[in-house]
């Protein structure tokens, strides 16, 4: 059943890490598919049982335990990159949605510990396990908030779709000139 609660203000009770543990590419899609009814509501490991008390409270439904299908309430992590074992091949780059590391191809990478969510995205792609995943400790800094982690999604996807466009008018340039078309 379709929810009167509006997306937005779904979206906004979730952390917005991105992590897609619910199941769902984002937040943003998990907080659509819970407007239309089609979600549970404890499908989200990292809000934990308070976001799930918030979700039930918005959309007027019992709240239910942590689906551990999804993963586990954990406390606040961060990652960190081990420099002796970094090879610089930037692969991490592209899969954290809120552009927490920094670095270029061939050079050492390292993570803003303010901006990072623990989110774990760039751990899988590292070809030598370098990204270790850590508990938030005081030196690292508060964990940063939801609506700066949603500031910066959406500030890498718009670079991430204007670098695609950009590489398509590429192409498709090549593809207009003379000399491309003989074999
Ligand atoms: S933070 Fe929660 S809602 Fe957002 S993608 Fe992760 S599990 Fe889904
Ligand atoms: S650095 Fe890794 S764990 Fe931290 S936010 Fe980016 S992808 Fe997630
Ligand atoms: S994927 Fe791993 S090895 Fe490659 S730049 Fe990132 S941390 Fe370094």
């Amino acid at each position: 059943m379709r929810h009167t609660a509006s997306v937005e203000a779904i979206d906004a009770l979730l952390p917005q890490t991105q992590c897609t543990r619910c199941g769902y590419n984002g937040c943003l899609p998990y907080a659509e598919a819970l407007s239309r009814g089609e979600a549970a509501l404890n499908r989200c490991p990292p809000g934990g049982s308070a976001t799930i008390q918030r979700l039930a409270a918005l959309l007027d439904t019992p709240a239910l335990p942590l689906d551990t299908s999804c993963g586990v309430e954990s406390a606040q992590q961060v990652v960190w990159i081990d420099p002796e074992r970094c090879i610089g091949c930037a692969r991490c780059l592209p899969p954290c949605p809120v552009d927490a590391i920094v670095g270029a191809q061939r050079q050492l990478h390292i993570v803003l510990e303010d901006r990072c969510t623990g989110c774990e995205l760039c751990i899988a792609p590292c070809p030598v396990d370098c990204i270790v995943l850590r508990p938030r400790a005081a030196e690292h800094g508060a964990a940063p908030a939801p609506v700066d982690n949603r500031q910066r999604h959406h500030a890498h996807r718009a670079r991430r779709e204007r670098r695609e466009a950009e590489r398509l008018a590429v192409l498709a340039a090549r593809k207009r000139l003379p000399h491309s078309s003989t074999p």
